[in-house]
């Protein structure tokens, strides 16, 4: 297997009618009996490789350029760089990332509409040249320091009902739009298309319908001026995991007639995007420990009764992963996040209101203001999915807290699917991807021995 030839693709294959929930457990019952129940992840690969299907058949003529800031584990970007993705990269630091796994320069676009002069200096020695820019400061630096570069204007969308904003920083209106290409004339520098990006969170499908035709309006202006664009970049926005209100295939249904539309086949344009959440939020499921409680008696219950007095308590409990942690998510990324727990409830079992707060001496550090929860002990376990999105990558280890350790599996049908797309690209007839799902022992009930995850060390 030839093409990447740097580390070893560290991850652990999932014997037959094992899914990754099933090595959540496994790791769990490995530490029951010790001290040591730091908190982890179980991220399953071949969750990125369905993703990966699912892409294709929902926008058929959009390649992806994974967004390398949304999770930079080697393990996702290598997956995605053997499935033949492009990337999204904002620094020099995540272009290095990208090509020391041997990805080439064309799968690259360097996305950041804003850089710094030596990164550009950069891209431009490692052969990047596709980059983005919006304002006429950066078409001079990018015409001082790499002649070769083949810009892509980032226009503004109205993401005003996005959850995460970014037009308020990036983007050129149409009217700027002209001007930034009349000065690129001047400056004879090359561009080759128009990028945007409607926002991470997008919550309302008009908003790519509205940006596609109006990097259309772009197209036009450019070809008055003699460029030749072939580069539609649509961005990100588009969701990871299902609970959401707009499902990705109700987004892609409204872009798709709008791509037809202002950019037929026939016009020759590329499209490319950039989604980021994605392909990572649902592979990656978060297990963290109760290192601390507290119970506190509301005092204005008013009755004797001792059962009364106890649904009248509400619980604190303290986990060992917080904001700085893993849920900087929830700063950063206006996420919600519940928990899972690991044991079932007793159908009888009484439920409380309950907070749940990270490991640092920081009250901000708070993961979930009020959940009715049963009651918990110092031990248990809870679980967090779709926690691939804008977590590992942004956590910190302030006041000592260590990052969790990250355990990566993949069934082999997906790793079968993962080589066959590597040699064949997707083919028509690649099987639906339900057929490939398999059956989780948990929920079957089967035992969980310790082979059920033989450790694979593959060097693709
Ligand atoms: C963050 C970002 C993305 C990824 O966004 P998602 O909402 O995670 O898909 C894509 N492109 C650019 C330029 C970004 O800044």
């Amino acid at each position: 297997m030839n093409g990447f030839s740097n580390d070893d693709f560290d991850f652990s294959f999932l014997e037959e009618g094992f899914c990754a929930r099933d090595i959540v457990e496994q790791k769990i019952n490995e530490v029951s009996l010790s001290d040591d129940k730091d908190a982890f992840y179980v991220a399953d690969l071949g969750d990125i490789v369905k993703k990966h299907l699912r892409w294709f058949k929902a926008l058929p003529r959009v390649a992806p350029f994974y967004a390398v800031k949304c999770n930079d584990s080697k393990a996702v970007v290598k997956t995605l760089s053997i499935l033949g993705a492009g990337f999204d990269c904002a620094s020099k630091t995540e272009i290095q990332l990208v090509q020391s796994i041997g990805v080439s320069p064309e799968r690259i676009i360097y996305a950041n509409p804003c850089k710094q002069v030596s990164q550009i200096k950069y891209a431009a020695s490692c052969g990047v040249e596709k980059m983005t820019f919006d304002s006429e400061v950066e078409l001079m630096k990018v015409a001082r320091n790499h002649p070769n570069a083949k810009l892509v204007l980032r226009i503004a969308t109205d993401d005003s009902k996005a959850v995460c904003r970014l037009s308020v920083k990036f983007g050129a209106t149409l009217k700027t739009s002209r001007v930034l290409l009349e000065r690129a004339k001047e400056l004879n520098v090359d561009i080759i298309g128009v990028s945007f990006h409607v926002g991470s969170g997008c919550t309302d499908p008009q908003t790519y319908v509205q940006a596609v035709s109006d990097a259309r309006c772009v197209f036009d202006m450019g070809a008055e001026l003699g460029f030749n664009m072939y580069l539609l970049d649509i961005g990100g926005g588009f969701p990871g995991s299902e609970d959401v209100k707009l499902k990705f295939e109700e987004i892609t249904s409204v872009i798709n007639p709008a791509l037809d539309k202002y950019f037929p086949t026939d016009s020759a344009v590329k499209i490319i995007a950039e989604p980021g959440r994605y392909y990572v939020a649902s592979a990656f499921t978060l297990a963290v420990n109760i290192i601390a409680k507290k119970v506190m008696v509301n005092e204005q219950s008013g009755s004797d009764d001792e059962e009364d007095a106890a649904n009248d308590k509400t619980l604190m409990y303290y986990v060992n992963d917080g904001v700085y942690g893993s849920f900087n998510c929830i700063l950063f990324d206006h996420a919600h996040v519940k928990p899972v727990l690991t044991k079932k409830p007793k159908p009888d079992e009484k439920f409380y209101s309950s907070s749940i707060w990270g490991p640092t001496c920081d009250g901000l550090d708070r993961i979930v203001e009020r959940f009715e929860l049963p009651e918990l002990q110092v031990g248990d376990w809870m679980l967090y999915e779709n926690m691939g999105a804008y977590t590992v990558a942004a956590s910190s280890t302030f006041n000592g807290f260590q990052r969790p350790t990250l355990h990566y599996v993949m069934s082999r049908p997906h790793w079968q699917l993962m080589q066959d797309i590597k040699e064949h690209g997707i083919l028509p007839e690649v099987p639906e991807v339900s057929a490939l799902h398999v059956s989780c022992a948990r929920e079957s009930g089967m035992e969980l021995t310790p082979t059920v995850c033989t450790a694979a060390s593959i060097n693709v």
